[in-house]
Order: C-alpha cells, then structure tokens, then sequence
C-alpha cells in the first residue's frame, strides 16, 4: 500500500518489518476534558488504517495510549515542560480527585470509541500504570549521556544528543523547534529546545515540607524517582510504552498534525537516544485537523463539539463516521451541521437500498462472466482507492457505484459486507433495526406518505411529530422515499 511517511514528507510503499505483521501505535487522549469531534477524527484515522491493513491480510499489532498525567499546559506555547498539569487542574477545577477525573473522562473516552465502531488496540496502556518502564527509559537515556538534572527536573539534552551524529527535530515542521520554544526559556537549561524527561514536584527533588510548602496545591499524583519526587515529562509515555509492547523499532506511529512539531520529534530522539536503534519508527502518519465553520475549533469558542451534542441534534456516531470518510485524511476537513446532515442523509439512503438487497436475497441468478468481472472490478477498485494513500472519498464513490450498479443483490450485499471490514458501519446488522420498527410506526410512515404525495405538509409534520413521539425520526430520502430510524 502506498502512504504518505511525514517523515521522508513523500507517498512511500509500505513495507514492514516482519513480512505479514505491523506493529501500529497512536497516540491517544489526555483525560482531563470531554473527547471532541476534532480528536475523533485523529482516532478515527487510526481505525481507517488499521482496518485496512486487516483487509489488506496483514496481522496487526495496534497499541494506544490514555495519558493520565502529567501533560504540562505550557504545551500550547510550545513547552509542555511549563504549566500546570492538565489534571490537577481540572481535579482543582471540579471539585474532584485528579483520578476521578482521568477515570470519567476515560469511560467516556472508551464509550465514543465503541459508539464510532473504532478498532479497538490489542493494548491499552495507561501513563500512571507505566511509571516504571518510563523511569527505566530515562535512566538509559541520562546513561548514555543524553540526560541532566536541574532544580526542576531531568532534562533531555539536544546538543549531546547531536553532537553524538543524531538528527533532532527531523520530523517538525516547525522553525522553531530548532531555536526553542515561543517562551522563555528555563534559564538553566543547556539548550533551549531541551524538554523535561521527569519534573520534580518541589525544588531538586525533595519531599513535600509542611513549613515552606503550600498543602492545599500538593500534587496528587507524585512518584519516587532516582533523581527525586516528581512526575514523567509528557512526551516519555509514548516512547516507553510503544517499545514496551511494539519493540524498539516498528512500523506505524499516528497522530494528529499537530503533534509533529514538538510532541513526535520528541519520542524519536527520547527513543532513539535509549536504545541507540534508527529508526525508532519507520512510517509517521498525521492527520490534518477538522475545522468548525471554516475556522480552527476550541473550547473558548463554543464549538468543541462533542459525540454528544451532535447526538442532541439526532445524529448518530454512524452519521459522523460517514462525515469524516468524505474528506482525505491530509486535508482538513471542514465541519458544519449542514455538511453532516448530507451525511447521515447520504447513509440513510444507502441503508435502505441495503435492506432492500437482504430482502431481494432470493434473486440470485447464475453469473454471467460479464457481472463477475464486475464484482471484481469492484473490488480491485475499492482496494485501488484504499491503496493510495486511504483515498476515502474514492472509496466512498465506489460503494455508491456498487450499490446502483446491476450485479445481483445477493452478490452486492455480499460484496458490501466485505467492504465493510473497512467502512465499519455495521451493514451486517442494518437489516434487524428495520425490523425492530413496530407495525404503528409503519403504519405512520406510510400515511405520512400519503400526505407527501398529496402535497399536504402539515399533516405530513404532524405525523412526523406523532412518530418522533414513538421513539422514531423520519427523514426523507427523496420526494418518494423515506427512512426511519430510532432516535438516538
Ligand atoms: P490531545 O488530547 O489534545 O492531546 O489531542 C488528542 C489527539 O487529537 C491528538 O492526536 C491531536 O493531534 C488530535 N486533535 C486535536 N484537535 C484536533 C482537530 N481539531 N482535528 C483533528 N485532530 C485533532
Ligand atoms: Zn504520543
């Protein structure tokens, strides 16, 4: 397969380590806010690649990380070794324990994963349950001498690291990561562009003491090091626990953009400065972001929407999940109501017309060779398409191409459940929510039928609201035609 390796920046031919295996690795959630539809997107790239390279016959080995510590908010300025800790500051913020926090914002993390049909990794990992693997990484790395100790923490040494014949930064493609960050720098630190390995929670190391110390703004999450108290710099985990469980090198690590400025260069050096192994990563994938309205998405600005809110507005994850497929994953891809209601009106028609093929089972005939070309054709092009570079949007056309083509319903259905090894809508389970309609709810939609045809919308709304009553949302696929399903 062919793919884009932000790395060499060109489309590359995917060749892994061991024939027939991948190792995957993306980097996941810090829990300490709400999951939103811009981070899905990310995840959601994660699973296009995962799926296909399943599709594709490979074994895959996929790994994805919770942060739940220590991810410093300097990190928006460049520094993710200034700051407050994101948890601590939300615990402080609602009242709470910074482990109930990272433990609700990680079962709601889990539940979006599960409500967008997203490949579940073989391993999850968690930062605060890898404290250990993460001091050794850092042990070997001061070892080999790309590691020093200041007031405030163990830092990782760029210039050592260079002077030694490595590359630094090789992946950013931010200026400034070769001068440093937009703040100022830590006047003790060799270099400015050196990143915290281990921050201390007091000065040098020591424990907490009640006559100089503040109690009330103690850290709640607090390890024994060898080089004093404290808690892993951000970029550590990702390092530590993908070698964990991957090895010292493997093949895909993905992310969303904008960790290939600061956060990814950083695992590379951290993991290549450890075992002494290039590369530690052969192929970076990163998504670009989704936009809200054309502009950049964000709390402040209220439209960090949520799996929820979009549920609100009677949308399902599905509906989503069809959204993000319309756009290439390195473009960003422009989010508005309008754009996901084309969506889910889209899925809705294909829903149908794949009832339609189950029930239409029976029409079986024997292939002639000409539509058995064609299901092949199919096929070869829906590969094609998944083959350049996770071209979802060709894929998409394909499917529609398929779905209105005239090889025989059983054989498209067949077909369609193939391609869904990688769609992940869930065709093979679309027939039984039909069903599930009562015989009220039908006879509803059908006079609400009539009075489409007959042009009389008010009874047609009034019969709408009578069947959003039942539980059912009514949408209209074309002048003829509409699709119900249960609201979510
Ligand atoms: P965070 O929890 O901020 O570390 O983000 C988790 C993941 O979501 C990272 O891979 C980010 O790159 C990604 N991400 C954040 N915002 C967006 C966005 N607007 N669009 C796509 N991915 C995003
Ligand atoms: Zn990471």
């Amino acid at each position: 397969m062919e793919l884009f390796n932000s790395l060499s920046r060109k489309v590359e031919t995917f060749v892994p380590i061991t024939e027939g295996k991948v190792g995957m690795y993306t980097c996941g959630p810090t829990v300490y806010s709400f999951i939103t539809i811009g981070n899905w997107r990310t995840y959601f790239l994660g699973d296009m690649l995962v799926r296909t390279l399943k599709y594709l016959g490979y074994e895959v080995d996929y790994v994805m990380n919770i942060t739940d510590v220590g991810h410093l908010t300097g990190d928006n300025l460049g520094d993710a070794s200034t700051g407050d800790d994101r948890l601590e500051k939300a615990a402080q913020k609602e009242g709470k324990s910074a482990l109930e926090i990272a433990s609700f914002y990680t079962e709601d993390f889990y539940k979006g994963f599960a409500d967008l049909k997203l490949t579940p990794p073989k391993q999850w990992c968690k930062a605060t349950d890898h404290i250990a693997e993460q001091v050794e990484m850092i042990g070997k790395i001061v070892s080999a001498g790309f590691g020093y100790t200041i007031n405030d923490g163990v830092y990782f040494d760029t210039k050592a690291f260079e002077a030694a014949g490595n590359t630094y930064g090789e992946l950013s493609t931010l200026e400034s990561i070769k001068e440093g960050a937009r703040v100022e720098p830590n006047p003790d630190k060799k270099d400015p562009r050196d990143f915290a390995l281990w921050k201390f929670s007091y000065p040098g190391g020591r424990e907490f003491n009640p006559e100089v110390d503040d109690a009330a703004s103690r850290r709640q999450m607090e390890w024994e090091s060898p080089w004093g108290l404290g808690f892993p710099g951000w970029h550590i985990e990702c390092s530590a626990m993908s070698q964990k469980y991957l090895g010292e090198q493997f093949d895909i690590h993905v992310g969303g953009e904008d960790l290939k400025s600061t956060h990814h260069p950083n695992e590379i050096a951290q993991a290549e400065a450890a075992t002494g192994k290039k590369p530690f990563v052969r192929y970076w994938v990163h998504g670009a972001f989704l936009l809200v309205d054309g502009g950049r998405m964000g709390k402040s600005l209220g439209n960090a929407y949520r799996l929820a809110d979009l549920e609100e507005r009677g949308f399902s994850a599905m509906d989503l999940r069809y959204f993000y497929m319309t756009g290439h994953y390195r473009k960003q891809l422009n989010f508005t109501f309008d754009g996901l209601a084309s969506a889910a009106k889209a899925l809705a028609t294909l829903k149908t017309m794949v009832v339609k093929l189950k029930q239409n089972e029976a029409e079986r005939t024997v292939l002639s060779s000409e539509k058995l070309n064609k299901i092949d054709d199919f096929r070869e092009r829906f590969l094609s398409a998944l083959e350049t570079d996770l071209n979802m949007p060709e894929v998409l056309a394909v499917v529609w191409e398929l779905v209105k083509s005239n090889v025989p319903s059983k054989d498209k259905y067949e077909l369609l459940l193939e391609f869904d090894q990688v769609l992940g809508f869930g065709i093979g389970e679309w027939e039984e929510q039909a069903i599930e309609i009562s015989e009220e709810v039908r006879n509803l939609v059908e006079q609400r039928k009539q009075a489409r045809m007959v042009k009389d919308f008010g009874e047609a709304d009034r019969l709408r609201q009578m069947i959003a009553n039942l539980g059912y949302e009514v949408e209209d696929v074309s002048a003829e035609e509409s699709v119900v399903k249960r609201r979510t």
